[in-house]
């Protein structure tokens, strides 16, 4: 376990303390059948400690179904996840997860403080406190404790989110399509937010995307899905540098080559495997 230290990720914020560390989630030929359709298929993957790791594939290949089986809400027909070197069976410590629906995850009638302090009922209030200030500076929504998230934009909410999954201290956070429903110049935004706080603590990140753009600028390595029965087409590994940038790393010819090349393998029909890179 490593610790490491948050810098607040919001320019103009006071500097912040997260504790955190990272671990690494094996996935070893996941099944998982819902009656006679078999939506995922064997999927083996690594998604290493301390790195964004993106699933991308087309809509329906399952992605939130391994999602729901890594966070412990499923349990697969067959295979098995180890997170940390154990096996997941039920919802691992040090999990979080951010859901596209921001509007179904976080409660109306609290504000935001409220919101994020909320799963963490268990610690003592001073402890709490501090953890949803760190939490609230970290994603850049200082000033706006006080706040319902109805009267925020659906970007703002999405940052709630983020900030009560951070609030917990993950070591691995999972993130389902968590920018789909924001316009494009708010999800960059957010992009950015996570690759600054992923940077900075050093988080085991796992996104799902159906944006293969999102899925080139946020990676170090993506898992592409075939369409189902789901296998993994293929593994690639992003050695694109860090900090990316929205022009500059998409200018890269590395990027687009890279964009073209999911771009291409996801258009195949069966996306079986090919030759890796
Ligand atoms: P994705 O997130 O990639 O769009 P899903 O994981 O939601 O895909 O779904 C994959 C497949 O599994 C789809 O065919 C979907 O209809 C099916 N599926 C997902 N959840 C259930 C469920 N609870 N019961 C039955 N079928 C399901
Ligand atoms: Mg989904």
């Amino acid at each position: 376990m490593t610790s490491t230290e948050l810098r607040s990720a919001a320019a103009n914020t006071r500097s912040a303390t997260i504790e955190t560390s990272s671990a690494e989630l094996v996935l070893d030929a996941v099944s998982k059948s819902y009656g006679d359709n078999l939506a995922v298929r064997e999927v083996t993957a690594r998604v290493p400690a301390g790195q964004v790791s993106v699933i991308v594939g087309p809509s329906g290949c399952g992605k939130s179904t391994l999602l729901r089986i890594i966070s412990g809400l499923d349990t697969p027909t067959s295979g098995s996840v180890t997170f940390d070197g154990r096996p997941v069976n039920g919802v691992p410590e040090g999990l979080a997860m951010v859901f596209q629906d921001y509007s179904r995850s976080l409660f109306p009638w609290m504000r935001v403080e409220r919101n994020i302090a909320f799963p963490l009922k268990h610690l003592p209030s001073g402890e709490r406190k501090q953890r949803v200030r760190e939490a609230i500076e970290a994603v850049g929504l200082a000033g706006k404790e006080k706040l319902y998230p109805w009267q925020m934009s659906g970007g703002m909410q999405q940052r709630v989110a983020i900030a009560r999954a951070l609030a917990s201290h993950p070591r691995l956070l999972l993130m389902d399509e968590p920018y789909a429903s924001v316009d494009a110049q708010t999800r960059a935004e957010l992009e950015d937010l996570l690759l600054t706080i992923q940077a900075r603590l050093g988080i085991t990140v796992l996104v799902v995307t159906h944006d293969i753009d999102e899925s080139v600028y946020l990676a170090d390595r993506i898992i592409v899905l075939s369409t189902p029965p789901s296998v993994v087409a293929e593994v690639i590994d992003v050695n694109l540098p860090r900090p990316r940038d929205q022009v500059t790393t998409k200018e890269d010819p590395d990027f687009v080559e890279l964009r073209a090349h999911v771009t291409t393998m996801l258009r195949s029909t069966d996306g079986r495997a090919t030759e890796s890179r």
